[in-house]
């Protein structure tokens, strides 16, 4: 395929370059120019025609802005056929390897077996020597050979000899008999270093196999996006955002996110909210109102029954305010970080707020937080802006639930894991 770059004689064009408003063609010395004059260039915009066309899946990951699913196209796209074969092969030649080596391992095995034996025999002809292992064969031979000469006289005369072999090895020699088996032994032990080398390369071999087959395991296992298990209220959309936004801000892979409460209508009451969040943290807290405005918020922060009132401070800087109406997330402010979340058994779930050294005093009524759940969980308000970040093109309008007096009708309560 070429097509000629207008801009540039002799140059074909390779890149599609996605603007706002526009598409242009790039050809290479295109995009160098580029590079040159913007150097914050963004090459996520930058699509490759031949690759485009070779990989649908590669072409739709450069046109969506789901991380997780950008994430899981682009898994796909890098493991072209070729790589993947590649290392596949690799894997079967360790395999090849393997084999031959259990086969020096079986050999290296015999050959131990043999030097055992040598060793057992050599050892077995010098103990016939320290314990004039010939004598004691005599006298026996002679018990033997008596038959039906045997009688008391004998017998007693071959005990007695051998009592005298016994003897002068053991009472007599002992330390002497001893002293020649531990010689013996100390010149032996050089059989006990023997090294096992085919044995050590197979284990060698075998640990290549395991890294180079689970790192291909792990390739070839496709990251499917994550997504809120059993919520009636978030969209698969909003999900997808939301899940981004905690993976980004975390810094951290989700491993899943599970509803652990959910109450409906008359239902819910602040005692029942304390009863069942106390202790547990990265809550995710979603509310439906009347009129199906869905908002709510994450945050790392453990939830405890407090009788007094207390602020928890995100030291991770994740929580954030959300609204699926207006497909917002209110990320917490640096500053706003000793007032991720306030915890009061009076209340509902309370996020943000202004430090009472600045002058302020911590009353509800004045509306002081950023987003607050009052005890009968119906009604709430909203004040964004003092320690969750208002989008610029945010006002007061976009808020969840401002001032308006619409009730709550729903509230999903998830637990967010990480990997
Ligand atoms: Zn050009």
């Amino acid at each position: 395929m070429k097509i000629p770059c207008l801009k540039h004689q002799g140059s074909d064009v390779h890149f599609i370059f996605l603007k706002e408003q526009q598409v242009d063609f790039l050809c290479d010395l295109c995009q160098t120019n580029m590079l040159d004059q913007h150097q914050q260039l963004d090459f996520s915009k930058l699509i490759n025609i031949q690759k485009a066309l070779k990989q649908p899946e590669y072409l739709t990951s450069k046109i969506i802005n789901s991380e997780q699913l950008i994430t899981f196209l682009k898994e796909l796209y890098q493991n072209d056929d070729n790589n993947i074969n590649l290392q596949l092969i690799e894997i079967e030649n360790i395999i090849q390897q393997l084999q031959i080596q259990l086969t020096n391992v079986q050999i290296e095995l015999q050959v131990l077996q043999k030097s055992y034996n040598e060793f057992r025999q050599q050892i077995r002809e010098n103990l016939e020597y320290i314990i004039k292992f010939d004598e004691f064969k005599r006298y026996i031979d002679n018990l033997q050979q008596l038959q039906e000469t045997i009688n008391p006289q004998r017998i007693s005369e071959n005990e007695r000899n051998l009592y005298f072999y016994f003897k002068i090895l053991t009472k007599d020699n002992l330390q002497s008999t001893q002293n020649k088996i531990f010689n013996l032994l100390e010149y032996n032990n050089q059989y006990m270093n023997q090294e096992n080398n085919q044995f050590n390369n197979l284990q060698e071999l075998y640990n290549q196999f395991n890294q180079q087959s689970t790192a291909f395991k792990n390739q070839i296992n496709p990251k499917f996006p994550k997504t809120i298990q059993n919520t009636q209220l978030i969209t698969k959309e909003f999900q997808s955002k939301i899940i981004d936004t905690i993976i980004q801000k975390s810094k951290k892979q989700v491993k899943k996110i599970n509803l652990i409460y959910k109450w409906y209508k008359s239902d819910l009451n602040a005692e029942k909210f304390w009863n069942n969040v106390d202790g547990q943290d990265n809550l995710l807290i979603v509310f439906s109102l009347q009129n199906d405005t869905i908002f709510g918020a994450y945050s790392p922060c453990k939830w405890i029954k407090s009788q007094n009132g207390q602020y928890v401070k995100d030291e991770t800087l994740s929580s954030f305010l959300f609204s699926q109406k207006y497909s917002e997330i209110y990320p917490i402010k640096q500053e706003g970080q000793e007032y991720a979340i306030y915890c009061h058994t009076k209340y509902g779930p309370i996020f943000g707020g202004v430090s009472i050294l600045s002058g302020y005093y911590f009353t509800f009524s004045s509306n002081n937080n950023d987003l607050q759940i009052l005890s009968d969980f119906k009604v709430g308000s909203s004040n964004i802006g003092m320690a969750y970040q208002i989008n610029s093109s945010g006002s007061l309008n976009t808020l969840p639930f401002g001032q308006s007096e619409q009730k709550i009708i729903m509230c999903e309560i998830f637990q967010v894991s990480f990997i």
